[in-house]
């Protein structure tokens, strides 16, 4: 499976990260050079290599490493004063911490590389999962512009049979086969964002027109489980800034969520508000469900992976939605409802100029 690449620093900050690297190895260089041997400064460049340790990849801590100790030798060469025993000693302990942090590091960033691998087979495993429960949702909402296409397709060509042809309303009956196409275009087109595990992608975006894409998927699931939602979105939002998709599957994980927990109690039980609201320069959107609510202290390890009490769980949908809430700069958590359920909520920040506005 193809897996995204590693986010990867901004490039100003990154640039920045070398030319202090590139700075502080040379002033370790000089004075490791114009200091007696007794002075052992090389063994400093072991402060570099875990600086430079989330900057650079594997590749280029090794060469890293191999550059510092060429250095410490380098040093050492050229060095004249003192006491040359001494000198050789440092020399040498410098370059065994140099290997071991170099390689301390390697491992370091090895075991991050992947584990964000194994993250993002999850997120597609999650992707995957909160579907199922769409299926019937898509299904359904794809057949409507189908069978209105078909109807308005049967009523185009009596009005081209007529005699004469009336082409005004056959004109009319085209304009709605067109718009329906496109209707159910657009379904497909947010089913296949959903599943094809798009890299991240951060950038302004009107937060209740995506929130109530998923609302329009969810909506035959809805009426199926006889679940009244009600959607207070918020006016005038400033845009959200983040990846949407990865935002609308918290949306739908959330949703599934509380569908899940309200199929298990009576129908006059089984409703969900779903409120959008701007908080301290943040958006928030909170679920809240009637259901039987939060197991007994289990507020926060209901976002730990694997914690399920479900019989068909896999206790993974809340932690991936943590890690793809905070990804995005912003916070998940969950409370009890007063009136008995739970309520579960997430922020998403703003873009910048919105939050100056
Ligand atoms: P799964 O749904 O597969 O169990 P999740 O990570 O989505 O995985 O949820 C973990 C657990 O959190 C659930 O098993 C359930 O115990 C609890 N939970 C999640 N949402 C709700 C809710 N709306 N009401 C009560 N409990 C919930």
């Amino acid at each position: 499976m193809k897996t995204q690449p590693l986010p990867t620093p901004r490039w100003r900050s990154r640039g920045a990260h070398l030319t202090a690297m590139v700075l502080a190895i040379a002033v370790l260089f000089l004075i490791d050079t114009t200091t007696r041997y007794e002075v052992a400064v090389s063994v400093f460049y072991t402060v570099v290599i875990l600086a430079m340790a989330h900057v650079l990849a594997e590749r280029g801590l090794m060469r890293l490493t191999g550059a510092c100790i060429g250095l410490t030798w380098l040093s050492f060469f050229i060095t004249t004063d003192g006491d040359y025993r001494a000198g050789l000693i440092n020399m040498l302990i410098s370059t065994v911490a140099i290997l071991i942090t170099g390689y301390l590091a390697y491992k370091a960033e090895a075991a991050r590389v992947a584990a964000h691998d194994a993250q993002e087979r999850l997120q597609r495993l999650s992707r995957i999962h909160s579907l199922e429960g769409l299926t019937t949702s898509i299904a359904h909402e794809i057949n409507q512009p189908l069978a209105a296409i078909v109807t308005s397709g049967h009523a185009c060509r009596r009005w081209m049979e007529q005699e004469p042809p009336n082409l005004d309303k056959a004109r009319q009956a085209v304009h709605r086969i067109l718009g329906d196409a496109d209707r159910a275009s657009g379904i497909i087109g947010r089913v296949r964002n959903l599943t094809k595990g798009a890299p991240a992608c951060t950038r302004p975006f009107v937060f209740n027109a995506a929130v109530r894409e998923v609302l329009a998927l969810s909506q035959a699931e809805l009426q199926r489980q006889s679940i009244a939602l009600r959607a207070d979105l918020a006016d005038a939002l400033p845009l959200a800034l983040a990846d949407s998709v990865q935002i609308q599957q918290v949306v739908a994980n959330l949703l599934r969520n509380a569908m899940e927990a309200s199929a298990a109690v009576d129908v006059p039980r089984r409703t969900i508000l779903l409120e959008t609201l701007l908080v301290d320069d943040k958006i928030v959107l909170r679920v809240s469900d009637r259901g039987a609510g939060l197991p007994a202290g289990a507020q926060e390890k209901v976002f730990e992976a694997f914690w399920t009490t479900k019989h068909e769980g896999m206790g993974v949908g809340l932690s991936i939605s943590r890690s793809m809430v905070e990804a995005n700069g912003g916070h998940i958590w969950a409370e009890p409802r007063a009136q008995g359920g739970a309520v579960f909520a997430f922020s998403v920040p703003v873009a910048q100029e919105e939050a100056a506005a």
